[in-house]
């Protein structure tokens, strides 16, 4: 009898497939025959394929099957990687593909001309909340393909970025998603740690992936402050603002005293609808306080709601003039005495700091060779001069070298056009 398990990996058994659970986050759906008749053709036997907890069990004794099999599982992996949440299908980019990670916002590295630096190593979430601004998670109306950066390849580009950029750098994991879906997140956290330009790690999450041990691996690694998404207090609002049944609110208020137990800071960051949870603001407030969120940064990061065109805007959502957000927070400020509520950069430690050179201008029109579908329809994402551009309204395929006028170039993110 083999047991076979391959690194960071288990396996699921179905009716007809077999699932490979890599890194928590990541799946690929095998079907059992054609293992099976893999191994029927080369070793000329009939054997049958299950799983047994976690172990993928095949009834013989030869070694070189159970070798074969690892080799078969590897080499189908990238074709068949799923993202485990949202189900879809995962393009791992990884440095022999020569994909840039600079001018993209689904993935990669991005400069907002500050001491901050977003590194995104993956899209994808495991909620769907009804006012997510990139219309996120399973059964996403727009969203077709999730993206997964490997951590060698971006780690190489934030060397580069941090040796352009100078010491003193908050490293801020965020995603369109949740950036805990990143298979190598512990390992991130830890080599930025490392990195000489690295002062602050900080991480965007809805916190639900979070568990004791990996809140434990997360502090370890170096995470200084989390930025934690919670809209509600009350359960069953809760559920129905982040738009999935059995969302565990108690599940992440316990990990945020958990992250603050671990000597990770908390920021919450409610989304603010008025009419829909603007009457909690008090009871985060309290909740904050009561955990000992905001040690070294603000405890609270009120959001204001703002429609977004590829984002889902519930009706139930009414959006609010920003200067009517500022006057609510002010009062929320003096009738709590919680400061600061309005937030500003310097409240996080960051301020200005020169961009990265742009390598477009708007209106260029430059020659570029189209590299990767993009996330919705209509997109594709070309490369030219060792950066990336989103090309929207394009029916180009992928390898085709297309003429595309920028129309857009806002913090080193590049939009553009065929021509
Ligand atoms: S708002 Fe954030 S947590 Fe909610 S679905 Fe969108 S990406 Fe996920």
């Amino acid at each position: 009898m083999i047991k076979l398990r391959l690194p960071n990996s288990y396996f699921e058994g179905h009716e007809d497939t077999i699932t490979l659970v890599w890194r928590r986050t990541l799946v690929a759906d095998f079907s059992k025959r054609e293992i099976e008749r893999a191994i029927r053709r080369k070793f000329r036997v009939s054997v049958e394929v299950n799983v047994e907890d976690g172990y993928l069990v095949i009834n013989t004794d030869n070694e070189d099957i159970e070798r074969f099999i690892a080799f078969y599982i590897q080499n189908n992996l990238g074709g068949l990687l799923k993202n485990r949440y949202t189900k879809r299908k995962v393009i791992y980019i990884h440095e022999g593909m020569g994909v840039p990670l600079l001018g993209y916002n689904a993935f990669g590295l991005i400069d907002r001309g500050t001491n901050l630096i977003q590194v995104r190593g993956s899209t994808g979430c495991n909620m769907r909340c009804i006012f997510c601004s990139v219309d996120e998670g399973p059964y996403s109306r727009t969203r077709k393909l999730d993206f997964v950066v490997d951590i060698d390849y971006l780690l190489k580009w934030f060397d580069w970025v941090a040796k352009e950029k100078g010491k003193g750098l908050e490293a801020h994991l965020d995603a369109q998603g949740e950036p805990l879906l990143y298979p190598f997140i512990v390992e991130l956290v830890q080599a930025l740690r490392e990195h000489p330009h690295v002062s602050v790690i900080s991480m965007q999450s809805n916190g639900v992936l979070l568990n004791d041990k990996l809140v434990e691996e997360l502090a370890e690694a170096g995470l200084d402050r989390v930025n934690l998404s919670i809209h509600s207090l009350d359960p069953e609002k809760a559920k129905m603002l982040m738009g999935i049944k059995d969302y565990d609110l108690n599940h992440v208020l316990e990990m945020a005293e958990a992250l603050v137990n671990a000597g990770i800071d908390v920021l919450i960051a409610p989304v603010i609808m008025f009419g829909v949870n603007d009457d909690e603001a008090e009871a985060f407030i309290e909740f904050a306080r009561r955990i000992g969120a905001g040690k070294r940064w603000p405890a609270l990061g009120f959001q204001n709601y703002i429609p977004y065109k590829f984002g889902r805007n519930p009706v139930i959502a009414k959006p609010v003039p920003f200067k009517e957000f500022y006057r609510w927070l002010r009062e929320l400020e003096e009738k709590t005495g919680m400061k600061p509520l309005i937030l500003k950069p310097h409240h996080f430690g960051m301020y200005p700091r020169p961009f990265i050179p742009l390598a477009f201008k708007r209106g260029e029109v430059v020659k570029a060779e189209v590299i990767l579908p993009g996330r919705i329809e209509g997109e594709m994402i070309a490369k030219a001069r060792n950066r990336l551009i989103q090309v929207i309204n394009s029916n180009a395929k992928v390898g085709d070298r297309i003429k595309v006028k920028i129309v857009r170039t806002r913090h080193g993110i590049y939009v553009g056009t065929p021509v």
